[in-house]
């Protein structure tokens, strides 16, 4: 992959730490050769953000609270000022309160249903239509999403809808910004041990379930997110648009779990 994204620049949102998909991504990423920014959430991250940046040779971090409007404009303004220009977006962002990711979705509250939707779906679409406007010679973007989106996955609930409204997004922003030659695709990844996939009900099983029953008989690592990202991100994407790419061991196509270990 040497060289694939030399002279690319690229945008990273959402590295908490070493374990986190986005960090996958942007190893990936550096690998290719892009140059990259990170952006992180509060100062406690910036301890995290910052030596992992530092050790593939980043010196731009930019806080950013997708919650707060003024914060997401001033990374662009900044990038703008430094970059001029912009030829990738990652944008790896959710959260919902730990207390609805558990239990029923009809139990959602109208207070963490709204702020769930603003930080896990619309900030998409608001750091997309800014990143657009910089990637003047086109570019590519892509967004997090899981299967809980089109599937009931117990206790994920309102962050399934969330996704839903996500997976949507990307394809009318593919519709909105394909005319500028800027690709929008989201990849759906299977459970990974990270911060946020923590803060689910019952995670371990969900975990131990994918491992006896996608066809891998595996999860998938952030390194194995990273290669299809990258492949999304670089010219190897290049007629891939509007599309929802799971990186799963497959299990989004089984429709029961493997027989093997059922004892009929
Ligand atoms: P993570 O905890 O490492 O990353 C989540 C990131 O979201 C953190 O960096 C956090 O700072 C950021 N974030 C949350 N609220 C924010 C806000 N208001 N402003 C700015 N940033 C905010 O966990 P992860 O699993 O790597 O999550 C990245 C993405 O991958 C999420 O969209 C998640 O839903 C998705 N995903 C995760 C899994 C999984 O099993 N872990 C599976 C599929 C999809």
């Amino acid at each position: 992959v040497a060289g694939l994204l030399s002279g690319k620049r690229a945008l990273v949102m959402g590295v908490a730490n070493d374990h986190s998909i986005a960090w996958g991504i942007a190893r990936k990423l550096a690998e290719a050769g892009a140059e990259i920014a990170f952006t992180y959430q509060g100062d406690s991250l910036k301890k995290r953000v910052g030596p992992l940046a530092a050790s593939i040779g980043s010196d731009i971090l930019l806080p950013c609270d997708v919650e707060d409007e003024a914060s997401v404009k001033s990374v662009f303004a900044a990038l703008k000022e430094k970059w001029g220009s912009l030829d990738i977006l990652v944008h790896a962002i959710a959260f919902s309160d730990k207390s609805e990711l558990k239990g029923r979705y009809a139990d959602t509250t109208r207070a963490n249903f709204s702020r769930t939707m603003v930080i896990s779906c619309f900030s998409f679409t608001e750091v997309a239509r800014q990143a657009a406007e910089l990637m003047t010679n086109g570019g590519s973007m892509i967004t997090l999403t899981y299967g809980g989106s089109v599937r009931v996955m117990p206790n994920y609930n309102v962050m399934g809808v969330a996704k839903a409204a996500l997976e949507a997004s990307v394809r009318y922003l593919a519709s909105d910004f394909g005319p500028n030659n800027i690709r929008v695709n989201a990849i759906s990844a299977g459970p990974v041990r990270t911060l946020a996939g923590a803060g689910i009900a019952d995670a371990r099983l969900m975990f131990n379930f994918q491992t006896r029953h996608a066809p891998l008989r595996r999860t998938v690592t952030i390194d194995e997110v990273g290669g299809a990202a990258l492949y999304l991100l670089s010219d190897l994407g290049s007629g891939v648009t509007g599309e929802i790419h799971y990186v799963d061991s497959g299990y989004n196509i089984i429709s029961m779990p493997q027989p093997e270990s059922l004892k009929l």
